[in-house]
Parts: C-alpha cells; structure tokens; sequence
C-alpha cells in the first residue's frame, strides 16, 4: 500500500500543527510520500508565509527596506524548528534566499521557499528523504506544466526513495528557474506525486472534515459530502465550492486514483472521498449545491429566429470576438440568452449589442444583470424522479422568482439563474427540501 499525504497551510502553521501532521503519518505506515505546503495562518488574523514572501521579494527587489518583514519569515520557521525540538539550523537558506532576492530572482521563486522550507524541516522531523521539488517538477519556457516528462522523472527519482517530503507548489522551467502553480497548487503537487507512484489513495490533509453539502456560510452546519465523484467535484468547484484546487482532479483522475479530503485537527473524521465513479448509494438525491453571484444575461428576440441557420452561431461569434466566454445559453422558439460574467462583459457590453445588430439583425435585446447561478449537482438525480419539480416547489414556497433552469446533458446538474439577493434564499431552500427533509 502507498499513499501520498499533502498537508496544507494551516495544518504545517505552527509547531503544534506540525505535530498532529506527524503523528498521522507515522500512524500508517503506508503514507510514504509527503508533500508540505508553506505554514499557513494560524489564526483568523494571522499572515501565510507566502504572502510575506511576496512581499518581501516585492520589496527587496526594488530596493525597498524588508528587513522587518523577512525577520518575521525567519521568525515564523524557528518557532517551528524550536517547538519540534529539532536540531537543525536554516541561517544558510535564509543568507542564500535573501541574496537571491536582492538580485531579483523572480517572484515565483520567491514564493516557492514559503514550501521549500518547510519541506526540509519535515523531512528532518520525519526522517524522510527530501527532494527538491524543482528537480522532479517541470515547466516550458512558457509556465505550461509537462506531465509527462514530470511523470517520467518524478517516477525514476522516486524509486529510489522509500520514504520522501516532495515541496507542493513549485517545479522548474528548462533555464532552471523556479515557477509556481497558481495559488493553492500544493494540492496540484500532491496529485503529480500520486499519479507518479502509481498510490493507492491520495490524502490532502486540511483544515475541514471534506466537502460539505453546501456552503457553511449559506446554511448553518450542512451536512457532510462521503463520497463524491470527480465529475460532480468539477461542477460544483467550478460553481465556487473550494476546498480542492480545481486541477488537482486531473493526474490523479488518469490513473484512477481516489483523493481522500481529511482534516488534520479531528483525524478520526473520515472527510470526503472523491473518485471516478462508484456504486455506492449517495445517501441524498444531491451531493452538492454550489453557486455564484455576478452573472448577467443577454437576452436577443427575433420572430422565426428558429429556421434562421447558423443563427446561434453568428451570435456566438460575436461573443468570441469581444473575448468573453458564456456560461448558459437556454433558448426558446423566438428567444436566445447568454448568461455571462457581468464582470467580464461590462466594458465590452456596447460593443456586443452592436455587434449582434450586425450580426443577426434581432427585433430586440434586452439586458438584465445581478443574476446569480445555483449548480445543484448530483449523480443520484438521473435515477430519481421529480428532482426538478421538487426544487421549483421549494423554490416557489421561498418566494424565489426562477429566471432560468437548465439541466446539463449529463443528467448531473441542474443550473438555476435567480437574482443576486434571491441567492441566499434559494440555496436554503433547496438544501432544506433535499436535505433537510430527507435526514
Ligand atoms: N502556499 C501556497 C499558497 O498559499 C500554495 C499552497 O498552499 O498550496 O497559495
């Protein structure tokens, strides 16, 4: 059995943190491959090492004082060291990482120390082998991960190690320099790591027991999520339920790896398991709900719009030409809407209704903006009957005027538009019917 276990920042902020990480894994000798993010807060008001490296580099690269502000770095990693009770001593690297930000060696290499050095304490700690991360991790010139050559090293370099801390969130390009995942990418690392050794599972060890049903902010205690498959994962991540970077799915997801979500401070939990497809019974008709605010729709009119040809692609065309991408396109016989990031498309907002004018000569457009997107998602759906009827009641019974439904092709989610300030609202009620009702 191997596993790969990636802790992230809150679980590695502070000695005491560091600790409970060790104690999991040495209670399984199957997790042999460690991947360390930098320590993280260790309260609500606290700073993330990362965020004090930017801007130390910010600072120490133009010439600006930073001494301050990279004493509290040092600072932060000799509590660590000093409460662990190790006998390990990182002036060097900090001479060498100050150095190296005076001459301004880019701020993804700043960044990536925030994991690199907390990857050589866990290593001393654990008294596992360390492995630089930008030696088995690469990118082109241009920042665009390799996989296969990644794999390909990640896999021969780790044959020889039994038992090694792999930094999460940084690898090289072919010059050598350091460049980053984006933020949150040590859950990225993890996955490469697993996919590399062929694991048997994939721990990302964190701050919550797993995904909950719904966001915590939005319904107070919602349930937790057991299983969940990658497919339902990517809906509702990409509708804004974060607790997973949104491409940490993909190396595992090749190799048909499950990714365990567990929580550091209560390992008894068992967190959410994520895989490729499962015959276990989903306990509730839905797995999730997630949403976002922001939206608005575009909604163009024209009779017999229906036999016109090449119709909604001249509409699209108009849309790719501005640079904005659509999120939901339902239509009628005489009507089409697009809904899109309001953010997105307020400067281009003219230039789009000029463009459709051209484009298909319409009878009208209207516009209608501060619309929210609810992705209720779930692969008990497509065997339950009258899902879609039970949400439009519940919807109804909380005076929620629907705006716009639609059901993706998979059978897996249901998209429902309302207004920003209906949002709230709406995903109580639909957790409330699904949900609650059902416990
Ligand atoms: N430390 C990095 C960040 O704060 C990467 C990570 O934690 O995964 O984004």
């Amino acid at each position: 059995m191997k596993k790969v276990v990636k802790f992230g920042g809150s679980s590695l902020a502070s000695a005491k943190q560091f600790k409970k990480a060790g104690d999991i894994i040495r209670a399984d000798r199957a997790r042999r491959y460690v991947v360390p993010s930098a320590p993280g807060k260790r309260n609500k008001n606290d700073e993330k090492v990362t965020d004090l490296l930017y801007a130390c580099y910010d600072a120490a690269s133009t010439g600006a004082p930073y001494g301050k502000i990279f004493s509290r770095i040092k600072e932060r990693y000799n509590q660590i060291i000093e409460g662990l009770e190790l006998n390990l001593n990182l002036d060097f690297e900090f001479d060498r990482i100050e150095k190296n930000f005076i001459a301004a060696a880019g701020r993804d290499y700043a960044a990536s120390r925030g994991e690199y050095l907390n990857g050589i304490i866990m290593s001393h700690y654990l008294g596992y082998d360390f492995i630089d991360a930008a030696d088995v991790i690469f990118f082109d010139e241009n920042g665009t991960f390799l996989s296969e050559k990644t794999n390909a090293e990640l896999a021969e370099r780790l044959s020889h190690s039994e038992r090694a801390v792999i930094p999460g969130f940084y690898g090289a390009k072919p010059d050598g320099s350091i460049h980053t995942f984006s933020r949150g990418g040590s859950d990225i690392t993890g996955s490469i790591v697993a996919r590399a050794i062929h694991a048997d599972l994939y721990e990302n060890w964190t701050d919550v027991s797993g995904f909950l049903v719904t966001d915590p902010r939005l319904v107070e205690n919602p349930v937790p999520i057991e299983t969940i498959t990658y497919k339902e994962l990517r809906e509702l991540a990409y509708m804004g339920a974060s607790v997973l970077h949104e491409d940490a799915i993909f190396p595992v997801r090749r190799e048909g790896i499950p990714i365990n979500i567990r929580n550091t401070n209560r390992p008894d939990d068992p967190g959410t398991l994520i895989v490729e497809s499962t015959c276990r019974k989903p306990r509730y008709v839905i797995t999730g709900i997630a949403g976002k605010k922001g939206f608005c729709s575009i909604t163009i009119e024209k009779a017999m719009m229906n036999s016109e040809i090449g119709f909604g692609r001249k509409v699209l065309d108009v849309f790719e030409k501005n640079g904005i991408s659509f999120e939901h396109m339902p239509s009628g016989i005489d009507t089409m809407t697009i809904f899109v990031h309001q953010s997105e498309f307020q400067d281009y907002e003219q230039s789009v209704i000029a463009g459709i004018h051209r484009a298909v000569q319409p009878d009208s457009i209207e516009l209608e903006s501060d619309l929210a997107l609810i992705a209720v998602v779930g692969r008990g759906m497509k065997s339950a009957r009258g899902t879609a009827g039970r949400i439009f009641s519940a919807l109804a019974h909380a005076r929620v005027n629907v705006k716009m439904i639609d059901q993706g092709s998979s059978e897996l989610n249901i998209i429902i538009g309302v207004k920003n300030d209906d949002f709230e609202t709406a995903v109580r009620a639909i957790y409330d019917i699904f949900i609650t009702a059902d416990r």
